[in-house]
């Protein structure tokens, strides 16, 4: 491929010059383009934009790989490639992202839900042991798409629970993913600050807040940075400020012997920890995600600040 060739295909990919494509040639251009854009995974990005664009699925595509496309497909195809390369993530394209193998819809108002987050249902599912069945009470803080408190509740069958979000926007595609997957009965939706107006007592309180330093943002990957809400991304000055609201929180919403499981960017192990602790709760050594990040931190009231407290009753 000449270098002037490259520039165009990478304007347009598929479009001009009259060219036939099927689904195989139109999928290799698309990779190369993507891959010369900076984009990481561009073989895969290319095969989910174009089963898009073609409303078809990963097989049909394959079994599809010769036939031509026609002009509005490949059309199609461009406008997808066109987003793509201003790097809006493939998940905001399809406004859909898979987590804990749920199908959850995502728009510009939610954090799109990453895989290190299922490091927090594992800890949770962990917590709750072999007794899955208990009508176990759960809060979620800052619940997006709900990813959390809806994969939560597809594993604890007799679960019910609050979300809260400060974004009213947020709590709409979140009930509509918790209608969607049959989840409605078990879940309340509110909007308010951390947990402003919320009573407990909770067994379990779940959150991945917003924890980005707000000078760190400008340097995020574009899909973070020009993509995800700011609202779900921005800790404050040093990225502390909802675990500190949290820990203000937690201690009058946890039900004796209940847990409270945050996300953590990473190296904020020590500083949440002393958060925590200085709240009167007890924390536990943080839960690694895939990449060896500490990632889920839990913490439960003390038990120490449960026998000062049962001291101070009269007899
Ligand atoms: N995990 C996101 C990131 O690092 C941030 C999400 C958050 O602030 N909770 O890009």
């Amino acid at each position: 491929m000449t270098p002037t060739r490259r520039a165009s295909l990478a304007d347009l990919p598929l479009s001009g010059g009259g060219k036939k494509w099927t689904i195989t040639s139109a999928r290799q251009v698309l990779t190369e383009t993507l891959r010369q854009a900076g984009i990481d995974s561009p073989e895969a990005d290319a095969r989910l934009l174009i089963a898009h664009a073609l409303s078809l699925d990963r097989a049909a595509l394959t079994t599809n790989s010769e036939r031509l496309l026609r002009a509005e497909e490949i059309a199609a195809i461009d406008a997808l490639a066109a987003r793509r390369r201003k790097r809006e993530p493939v998940s905001r394209i399809l406004g859909q992202r898979e987590f804990w193998s749920l199908p959850l819809r995502v728009s510009k108002d939610v954090l799109v839900p990453r895989p290190d987050t299922e490091t927090l249902v594992e800890a949770a599912l962990d917590f709750i042991g072999v007794a899955r069945d208990r009508p176990l009470r759960i809060l979620d803080i800052g619940t997006g798409s709900g990813a959390l408190m809806l994969a939560l509740l597809s594993e604890l069958k007799n679960a019910t629970g609050v979300a809260t979000d400060i974004s009213a926007a947020a709590i709409e595609v979140a009930r509509g993913n918790a209608k969607h997957l049959g989840l409605s009965a078990r879940c309340g939706f509110v909007v308010c600050d951390i947990a402003a107006g919320v009573s407990g007592p909770f067994d379990l309180i779940v959150s991945n807040p917003p924890y980005i330093e707000h000078g760190a943002i400008a340097a995020l990957d574009p899909e973070v940075r020009d993509y995800d809400p700011a609202l779900a991304l921005d800790g404050g000055p040093d990225g502390l400020d909802a675990y500190r609201a949290i820990a203000d929180e937690a201690p009058r919403l946890l039900a004796p012997g209940g847990r409270l499981i945050v996300e953590l960017g990473a190296g904020q192990e020590p500083a949440v920890r002393a958060l925590f602790t200085k709240a009167g709760m007890t924390v536990a050594d943080a839960r690694p995600d895939l990449a060896g990040i500490p990632r889920a931190l839990s913490a439960s009231l003390a038990p120490q600040l449960r026998h000062d407290q049962d001291a101070m009753r009269p007899a």
